[in-house]
């Protein structure tokens, strides 16, 4: 059964009656048999979201509420109060909710709308996360890298208690558990200080290669890996961002945790962090002078048509860290690109191997964790792709 939600404007052959934006529409095969139930949008190179392959139902914002309500009860079982309250309640279609994004940080949630079915539902939405996960407040946020192609205006907006308010949220920060180690956003800035909640599992992992090792966590941004090597019992850890802000909170974070003693308190003396294009960064580096490296790039290709520049991104850090770290090292490396599979991941190491001169051991293969599922209909939802790397020279 072939679900795929995407419907582009070059594949409908008649439209009628006339839609415009906001219409629920039926899709018909050329022989009249009925297909789906989609929402339209004329002005989105995804013209209609498929929502329901049921014929008989009939499709409202209450329908769009449902979905959001089955998926954060989907979710709800995964947060446990002592390590983890920090999840992602909605991922996009992969829970048949089109460019809809909720994640929630101990008690705040956070809609991340990347579609026009987003913005037109948002109320909905909100009536769902309220009624399931009750936050003190919901924040919701167009992505930018969106948009421009979803022709959306950027905002955000507060609600507390499911209502739209313009009071500002507070100032300070807001503390959330992952895995058992403290992060802050801060409050009426978090749009600059959000998480990445997806790489959760893959830093358990990292934590279980660190002990003794020399560690360059390369886009570190607040330090999620970085924590987690430093409590795995690493020799050093040198984090590299290009954000300074970022690095600000990775600092602050990794001393909230020393002060709580999640993390050794000799964990300042070990860490080192460095504001710079990791790009270049890497090449500046001395060869062996690191023995595990953390490579987790920002989305390099946001279209199909941006791959081979992507590819070729991705091919020059991994070859650049491969002739660099130490014979045996460990590479973590990552692609979050929707628009890379992982066989064109796979692929590019592969070339970047053969340039380095190296041979490489696949030694675990990586993905999102399981608040982040992936919908076998919808392939771009296997959009976090990652390998654990030893490099033998
Ligand atoms: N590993 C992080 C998430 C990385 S997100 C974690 O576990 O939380 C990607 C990061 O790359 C962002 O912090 C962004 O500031 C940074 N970034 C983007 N382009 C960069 C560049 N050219 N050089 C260094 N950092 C960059």
């Amino acid at each position: 059964m072939k679900h795929h939600p995407w419907i582009f404007s070059g594949a409908i052959s008649r439209t009628e009656p006339r839609f415009t934006t906001g219409d629920w529409a039926d899709v018909y095969t050329s022989d009249g048999r009925f297909i789906a139930h989609g929402w339209y949008d004329e002005k989105s190179h995804i013209i209609l979201h498929l929502l329901s392959w049921d014929e008989e139902e009939t499709m409202s914002g209450q329908s769009v509420q449902e979905l959001a309500v089955e998926s954060i009860r989907r979710r709800m079982e995964m947060i446990d109060s002592d390590g983890t309250n920090a999840l992602r309640l909605i991922h996009g279609e992969a829970d048949f909710l089109p460019g809809v994004a909720v994640d929630i940080y101990a008690g705040i949630a956070r809609i991340v709308i990347s579609s026009r079915f987003a913005d037109h539902f948002l109320h909905d939405i909100v009536k769902a996360v309220q009624e399931e996960a009750d936050p003190e407040m919901i924040e919701a946020v167009v992505d930018r890298s969106y948009a421009s192609s979803e022709n959306l205006r950027e905002y955000r907006r507060i609600f507390i208690n499911g209502e739209e308010t313009d009071k500002e949220d507070g100032t300070g920060n807001h503390l959330f558990l992952e895995d058992s180690l403290l992060y802050s956003l801060e409050r009426g800035n978090m749009q600059k200080s959000g998480f990445y909640c997806d790489q959760r599992e893959n830093r358990k992992i990292a934590e279980s290669y660190a002990e003794g090792r020399d560690v360059l966590d390369l886009f570190s941004y607040t330090g999620g890996f970085t924590l987690h090597v430093l409590r795995g019992g690493c020799r050093s850890v040198k984090a590299v961002d290009s954000s300074e802000s970022a690095l600000k909170t990775l600092q602050s974070q990794v001393q909230l945790n020393i002060d709580n003693g999640n993390i050794p308190a000799d964990s300042s003396a070990r860490l080192s962090a460095v504001a710079a294009d990791c790009f270049e960064y890497i090449r500046s580096i001395g060869e062996n002078e690191y023995d595990m490296m953390i490579l987790d790039p920002p989305k390099l290709a946001k279209t199909k048509s941006a791959l081979d520049n992507a590819l070729k991104a991705y091919k020059d850090l991994n070859r650049v860290a491969m002739m660099k770290i130490g014979n045996g090292g460990i590479i973590f490396t990552f692609s979050c690109s929707g628009a890379v599979s992982r066989e064109d991941f796979r692929m590019m190491l592969g070339w970047a191997a053969k340039d380095a001169g190296v041979e490489i051991q696949i030694l675990e293969t990586l993905s999102a964790g399981p608040d982040h599922p992936i919908r076998l209909s919808f392939p771009e939802s296997e959009y976090l792709k990652g390998y654990v790397l030893r490099v033998l020279k």
